[in-house]
């Protein structure tokens, strides 16, 4: 059987025209920061038109059907390149593209009009393709000039699309380049095979996969959400109590030290009431900035209600503990909230307690470090004391009821 070349090139425009369509009715379901599928959507439209001035190649004005053609295909490739560039959040300078068009516009004229050489026009859009394509694969493995080995399967599998898509038009660029190729356009051949082929990819296949990839996007981002106290930018109370009860089970298995330090601001009703409540969100803050900049490899941190921080400590016994907790209300102490009215100081109170026998979950660690919180409020604030280690009672197991205020 033999394939027809003009109806591929059809099928390709008719794919593109939906594909592009199709995008447009998706891209306003997305949220604003997935940028790139709008461009993607244009590179579509105008992918079609290109391949439908080609397909009517001898019915119309070779002007439309082989210049104009040719310089829009080129143009979508590269919008799909600058959609890519949104897409990856990237800076993107067109101007020097334009002139690039114009130029290649140029050329496909003169060697339409002046010189008719099709090889040559085949080389130079080939040539083109295979380049931008090329680019995307790249772009997307290296976005800010070293590897970033992409965690989504879409993404991994996109880029050796862009590269397959970029090979396919290499091999169209050589072959027209070191044979003497056929002067028919709709003559079919492997090579012809191969690159039409590779333009179907890029249509069908690329298209869903960018969209795939704008998905992978949104769904790290909710799922960066639903971790991240959006205030301060630390774990939220969620996200805390999961990875520290893995801390925990681990640290239960091997027998190594874990400290939790549980940390409430001073009087902070009383800092809302003088600064108002974005005053008592600066001095939030600010608490957790100084406080995160003592977070060790392995240490976690994360807000666990209002104006209290739980700070878990792995491989860390007491005396460590205790020591962190210190230079932590030192550095906070130290640390005065800058308001147009002047300085305020801020104090926080820390309750430490230390992984025991008697620990069955996380829960009871976290009630022994509040009630040595609860402590240190009494003792007078702005101060560190640590929980006496239990003797083993079924009634510590008892995990903390889910919303509890401490
Ligand atoms: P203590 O020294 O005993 O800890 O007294 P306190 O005033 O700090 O303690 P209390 O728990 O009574 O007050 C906590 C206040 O924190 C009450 C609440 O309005 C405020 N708060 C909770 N979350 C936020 C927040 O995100 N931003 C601001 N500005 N205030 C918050
Ligand atoms: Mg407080
Ligand atoms: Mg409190």
């Amino acid at each position: 059987m033999q394939l027809d070349v003009r109806t591929i090139i059809c099928l390709i425009a008719l794919s593109s025209l939906m594909t592009g369509l199709a995008m447009f009715l998706v891209a306003g379901s997305f949220p604003e920061q997935v940028q790139g599928i709008r461009r993607w959507a244009w590179a579509c439209l105008v992918h079609s038109l290109g391949w439908s001035l080609i397909a009517l190649r001898g019915a119309i004005p070779d002007a439309l059907s082989i210049v104009a053609a040719n310089t829009l295909i080129a143009a979508a490739t590269i919008a799909n390149f600058q959609a890519l560039l949104d897409f990856l959040h990237l800076r993107f300078s067109p101007r020097p593209f334009y002139a690039f068009l114009l130029v290649m516009a140029a050329a496909l004229a003169f060697w339409t009009f002046e010189a008719p050489n099709m090889s040559a026009r085949i080389v130079l859009m080939s040539g083109i393709s295979a380049i931008f394509l090329g680019l995307c694969g790249t772009r997307l493995l290296f976005p800010r000039g070293r590897i970033e080995w992409p965690e989504g399967l879409t993404q991994r599998t996109m880029i050796l699309g862009f590269w397959g898509c970029s090979l396919a038009a290499a091999v169209r660029t050589w072959h027209t380049l070191t044979q003497a190729p056929s002067q028919n356009l709709f003559d079919f051949n492997w090579v012809e095979g191969l690159f039409y082929g590779g333009i179907f990819i890029q249509i069908l296949m690329l298209t869903f996969g960018f969209l795939l990839m704008c998905n992978e996007q949104i769904i790290g981002e909710w799922k960066r959400l639903a971790t991240i106290d959006l205030l301060t930018g630390i774990w939220n109370r969620a996200a805390i109590e999961k990875s520290g009860n893995h801390t925990f089970e681990q640290a239960k298995r091997s027998g190594a030290p874990l400290s939790i330090l549980l940390g409430d601001i001073d009087y902070f009703k009383s800092i809302n009431d003088t600064l108002g409540h974005e005053g008592g969100d600066r001095a939030l803050q600010l608490v957790v900035n100084t406080l995160q900049r003592f977070l060790r490899g392995g240490d976690i941190m994360g807000r666990f209600g209002g104006e209290e921080f739980l700070f878990i400590a792995p491989d860390t016994a007491a005396p460590d503990a205790m020591q962190l907790a210190e230079r932590l209300r030192l550095a906070v102490s130290q640390t005065p909230l800058e308001n147009t009215g002047g300085a305020m100081s801020l104090t926080v109170s820390f309750g430490v307690a230390q992984l025991g026998d008697a620990d069955e979950n996380l829960s009871a660690l976290i009630r022994r470090a509040d009630a040595a919180l609860y402590r240190a409020k009494a003792e007078g604030r702005n101060r560190v004391v640590l929980s006496e280690s239990p003797t083993p009672n079924p009634q510590n197991a008892a995990p903390l009821p889910l919303g509890r205020a401490i």
